[in-house]
């Protein structure tokens, strides 16, 4: 099955919720101008990190899955029914290059596979933008997948919504923009599907409740058939299905995961 793109590259905004509105955000914006998104993309419950990390990368819920941050933070994941979209990919295409760049490293070492053969790597977010820009340029990855942390660590520290964590969010939007400007450095942007979302957002100082502000998350996404300017219906756990549609790798049977409605012409 050939898939409409070559690459796919995902990046995740650990605790950014949708108050990119709110701050200066170019590089979102961008996403948005250049292609489709919606400033109400519905995360899993509870909305905390693993559980919403985990259906955004397995396609099935919290109580499917079964992670959460002390299992994620202790143990490896391996259901074989429901495996991540890197293994999924794995299957599909046993050469393909898969990376994954994860501030939170337990992403790396409690959701994604070990035996999904997967290039991974961690390290604060500024520190990790220039890996993943170099990495991308060199290697042109079948997928990549980033999330970025500093943040959600803004949003415990003083507030989601507080300017210092507007100030980070606005920082992680220019870490959005140099990892879109090396995907154009590497040739590829016109066989790329550019992804940008969070696992959540915040109330407060904390999240895993179900106020709106913690459970709508921004999602935005360009790509050749992505039409432009238009509204997407989604939740978090339909991501995965959007990245194997676009690589042309078949899906989970197993996944409540579904291509985002409006998302593709194709
Ligand atoms: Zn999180």
């Amino acid at each position: 099955m050939a898939g409409t793109y070559k690459h796919v590259v995902l990046v995740g905004i650990d605790g950014a919720g949708n108050f990119y509105k709110k701050t200066n955000s170019p590089s979102i914006n961008a996403l948005f101008r250049e292609g489709a998104g919606t400033d109400r993309c519905l995360t899993s419950s509870p909305t905390i990190s693993a559980e919403c990390w985990g259906s955004m990368l397995i396609g099935v819920y919290p109580e499917v899955h079964g992670l959460t941050n002390s299992i994620v933070e202790t143990e490896k994941y391996g259901k074989q029914d429901h495996p991540t979209i890197f293994k999924l990919i794995r299957e599909a295409r046993p050469d393909a290059k898969l990376a994954a760049f994860c501030n939170w490293s337990p992403i790396n070492t409690g959701i994604i596979e070990s035996d999904a053969k997967v290039y991974l790597d961690t390290g604060d977010d500024e520190a990790l933008t220039d890996k993943i820009c170099s990495y991308i340029i060199s290697n042109r990855p079948d997928f990549l997948f980033v999330q970025f942390d500093s943040v959600d660590t803004a949003g415990h520290t003083f507030g989601y919504g507080s300017r210092k964590y507007l100030e980070c969010l606005s920082a992680a939007d220019g870490y959005l923009g140099k990892i879109r400007d090396a995907v154009e450095k590497a040739g590829i942007s016109d066989d790329t599907l550019f992804i940008a979302t969070a696992d959540h957002g915040g109330f407060g100082q904390s999240h895993g409740g179900d106020s709106d502000a913690e459970k709508y998350v921004f999602f935005a996404a360009v790509g050749k058939t992505v039409p432009k300017g238009t509204t997407v219906e989604l939740e978090v756990k339909d991501i995965p299905a959007a990245v194997a549609h676009a690589l042309g790798v078949p899906g989970s049977d197993n996944w409540s995961a579904r291509v985002p409605v409006g998302l593709f012409a194709d």
